[in-house]
């Protein structure tokens, strides 16, 4: 059997030892030229690369499932040009004050008999106030006795918010650094980007897991999603989710006339976050309701291995969720169960292709030097 890079064959076989040493493939200094490397390969040089890495890391037919609840919504002073959230913008969205506690866990009742195994809480605040702590401390605490995993997004966090929501059993929290520092200035001018970075090193030091990401379509280059994705691989430990947006572009934000963004692009956004942060999920995020099914499939096959299930994704329009359970079953694709996630953390999983992978590989692959 060959043994090098180019054999699915040898992928297969290896990835059932490459998981227990996973760690010690990350990188965390990548270098701008690299990464820039990558984005110029051919397109099906790039995604059989990422797809590779994926394998190595990864059960290929699993994805994550994570549902949102939007616990808050809109009246947000903050000025994201993206965002139909920001109270500077005319966008028709309708403000709601927090949700009381037990609707929130009603919610994520609901989204666990779905099959997802994250609930994840998003407000749309500059960061928390100290009056509203105490009620998102409860819907931690109850999403997370329904055997969930729980994801909040509140804005900024200082080192006692995040404590204080780390000792809730918050699991993980989201903060996006939505692009390079070097365009960020033309997407939010009402917090910096070491205002993000600070916020993510507190969630860091506290204990949660990081989910961390960006938006891409913004009418940036490629040498800011470069920059984008340099900033979240070269961090000391990976995000361990990395949602990848795809602008959904809102009327009355600034942003509602940019561009259409070659879907090529999303797609090649996606394979490099792969490559760069390999053991990461790489979440498909925001933008989805806007792809078909095939666009979908080939940012599977990139390598995204987690999406948001549901009705809605905060504000915006999601594929419905009988729609993903369908698309997941015409592609051979199950609901990552929430015990491979505990596993994979401990270090103990180790993905076995199934003897029909193995075998339609094998026959697919000789060995030209015997
Ligand atoms: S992205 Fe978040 S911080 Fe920015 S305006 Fe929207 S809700 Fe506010």
């Amino acid at each position: 059997m060959p043994h090098n890079d180019h054999s699915i064959a040898a992928v297969t076989s290896e990835s059932t030892t490459y998981q227990a040493n996973a760690k010690q493939h990350l990188r965390h200094d990548w270098m701008r030229h690299e990464v820039a490397a990558l984005f110029d390969l051919p397109f099906n040089d790039l995604l059989f690369q990422a797809q590779t890495v994926h394998r190595q890391h990864f059960n290929p037919n699993h994805v994550q499932v994570s549902t949102l609840c939007s616990i808050k919504t809109g009246a947000c002073p903050e000025d994201c040009k993206y965002c139909p959230q920001s109270a500077r913008y005319d966008t028709g969205l309708e403000k709601e004050k927090l949700m009381k506690v037990n609707a929130v866990i009603e919610e994520a009742k609901a989204a666990k008999d779905s099959g997802a195994t994250r609930f994840c809480m998003g407000a749309a605040w500059r960061s928390p106030k100290n009056k509203d702590l105490p009620y998102v401390i409860e819907m931690v605490k109850g999403v997370k006795a329904l055997g969930l995993e729980t994801c909040m997004t509140l804005g900024m966090l200082d080192a006692d918010q995040s404590e204080a929501l780390a000792d809730a059993g918050l699991d993980y929290y989201n903060h996006n650094l939505d692009t390079s520092p070097e365009y960020y200035g033309d997407i939010i001018t009402t917090r910096t980007y070491d205002d993000r970075l600070n916020t993510l090193q507190n969630v860091r030091d506290a204990g949660m897991k990081v989910c961390s990401g960006g938006i891409v379509g913004m009418g940036e280059d490629v040498q800011d999603r470069v920059g984008l994705l340099i900033q979240l691989a070269n961090m000391s430990v990976h995000p361990e989710s990395v949602p990848i947006n795809m602008l959904v572009r809102v009327e009355g934000t600034p942003l509602d006339d940019v561009d259409d963004l070659d879907p090529f692009d999303f797609i090649r956004t996606i394979a490099v976050a792969r490559i760069l942060m390999p053991a990461s999920h790489v979440r498909l995020s925001a933008g989805r309701e806007e792809m078909n099914e095939q666009m979908q499939a080939m940012a599977f096959f990139a390598g995204a291995n987690s999406i948001f299930y549901g009705e809605k994704l905060l504000t915006t329009p999601n594929p419905e969720a009988n729609k993903d359970m369908q698309l997941f079953k015409r592609l051979g694709i199950e609901p990552e169960p929430y015990s491979a996630t505990q596993k994979r953390r401990e270090g103990v999983e180790i993905f076995e292709p199934k003897p029909s992978v193995k075998e339609a590989a094998s026959s697919l692959f000789y060995d030209a030097a015997v």
